[in-house]
């Protein structure tokens, strides 16, 4: 099996935001990391990155949703031009922000889409909708392609893929281990050093759950496990991540 990151984008934004004690004056440039995990026959899309639209211009793309001026999107090359998204037997999102769900709308309509039963249902309550800055836009055409979990899932029944429920972040996040030694983590932290100093965001769905799930994702790279995070600049890079 083997997994590959590709580069679904970025967005510069104030380090403070993402990373407690950190300035709200420093700006960081964030990157999106879209992974595809090649298994037998299967490829398997995690996460879609930005949509290109919102790239060009994010409040254009979102009707004037606010907030958006307080990041700068940047796309160099869509994820279309590094994956043939014909080939895609399933996506996973780990969760519904705009830096995720972005490229669903490029997918082709058979492909179903696995997430976590929590979090499709806050992304359709609109007081969850506001308090998660989701945008609906990004994930209201895939409706008939949802397919729900209920907490860790084994997603092809053989145990080389598995979904595990870490919230916080979001209601349903979710993070993906594949094999013994491999987890996209997902946005459970942003920052690699927030496994350990618990620095998580300034916003999230329950920062208690967040806690929770950042101590189960250590538990798994200190018994041997590499676990990507989120977004941190110092540690993803696009390329073959993991051969195994
Ligand atoms: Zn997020």
């Amino acid at each position: 099996m083997k997994v590959t990151m590709l580069d679904g984008g970025a967005f510069t934004s104030a380090a403070g935001i993402w990373r407690r004690g950190e300035s709200l004056g420093r700006q960081v440039r964030f990157p999106i990391p879209v992974y595809l995990i090649e298994v037998g026959e299967e490829r398997i899309l995690v996460d879609t990155g930005l949509h290109p639209g919102a790239a060009t211009d994010a409040e254009a793309h979102y009707e004037g949703a606010e907030n958006m001026g307080n990041f700068r999107l940047e796309q160099e090359v869509g994820i279309a031009a590094q994956v043939d998204l014909e080939t895609v037997t399933r996506v996973v999102m780990t969760h519904l922000h705009f830096d995720h769900a972005g490229g669903l709308e490029l997918l082709p309509a058979a492909v179903p889409v696995y997430l976590q039963r929590r979090e499709w249902e806050g992304g359709r309550d609109a007081e969850a909708i506001a308090r998660n800055f989701y945008l609906p836009r990004d994930y209201e055409g895939i409706v008939d392609q949802v397919v729900l979990v209920d907490g860790d899932h084994d997603l092809l029944g053989d145990g080389t893929v598995e979904l595990l429920l870490t919230p916080g972040h979001t209601p349903g996040h979710q993070s993906v281990r594949v094999g013994e030694r491999f987890v996209i983590g997902g946005d459970v932290t942003h920052f690699a050093a927030g496994f350990d100093d618990h620095r998580f965001p300034i916003f999230g769905d329950d920062l208690d759950a967040q806690l929770g799930s950042a101590e189960h994702l250590r538990a798994l790279r200190d018994a041997g496990a590499e676990v990507c995070p989120g977004h941190d600049p110092d540690v993803l890079a696009p390329g073959v991540v993991f051969a195994g």
